[in-house]
């Protein structure tokens, strides 16, 4: 059995790269659970499939086969044996993934996968449904937050880094949208597990966010 950290939040609080240099510090593993959403996302977007019928979502799943490997200590995403670690980073990927996140069809077909690893590895998992649903008896979970505007910051200035243009009204609309429906869907919604400590990273850089999360760890796992 893994030693298991879940940290779970909405988009754009920082889970990822924090998630990522903490699991480093701690010779854990990252698994970044939101890359399988993204993963299922990119085929419907690829098949040209309506993310909002969830029959038609639910019924491609047999076509799909995902695979998480370690590279480097490095999680690399394999959609039907193709590495599809950055195709799945486009931006519209998140709103296909926030879709088919909706649908428990896709919920169920990459559960199995996220509980294995935890079992097997020292993990640190990050996602939005990591503490209340997937590993409920997860050592230690934390619930990560920033304010909509801080998070669409961050995420604006992560895509024009990588050349990509956009608004950033277009960006906080989005992030309010995808919060909105990641917080109200039925199956498995964001919300804060009774057992989680809450972070809240607004105004905080990305050095203090860090400085704050690897204290509270590593107290917790003296
Ligand atoms: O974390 P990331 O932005 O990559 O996740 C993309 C989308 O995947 C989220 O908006 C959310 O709807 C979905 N997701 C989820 N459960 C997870 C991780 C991600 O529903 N554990």
């Amino acid at each position: 059995m893994g030693y298991n950290i879940a940290i779970d939040g909405p988009s754009g609080a920082g889970k990822s790269t924090l998630s990522r240099a903490i699991a480093k510090e701690i010779g854990f593993i990252y698994v970044d659970t939101g890359a399988l959403y993204r993963a299922v996302g990119f085929f419907a977007y690829q098949s040209k499939i309506n993310a909002d019928n969830k029959d038609a979502i639910a019924g491609m799943l047999s076509n799909i086969e995902i695979d998480l490997k370690f590279l480097h200590d490095e999680q690399r995403v394999f959609l039907n044996g193709k590495d599809v670690s950055d195709n799945i980073r486009m931006h519209i990927v998140s709103d296909f993934a926030s879709k088919v996140g909706a649908v428990t069809q896709v919920r169920d077909f990459l559960l199995d996968m996220q509980r294995r690893l935890a079992e097997k590895y020292d993990v640190v998992m990050d996602g939005r449904d990591i503490g209340t649903v997937v590993l409920p008896h997860a050592q230690l979970k934390i619930y990560l937050t920033a304010s909509a505007h801080d998070r669409a910051q961050r995420r604006y200035k992560e895509l024009l880094e990588k050349g990509q243009s956009v608004s950033f009204d277009k960006i906080l609309a989005d992030v309010i949208e995808r919060d909105k429906r990641d917080m109200s869907r039925e199956i498995a919604p964001l919300k804060i597990a009774d057992d989680a400590v809450v972070v809240d990273t607004t105004g905080k850089t990305f050095e203090q966010s860090l400085d704050l999360l690897t204290r509270l760890i590593k107290e917790h796992l003296k």
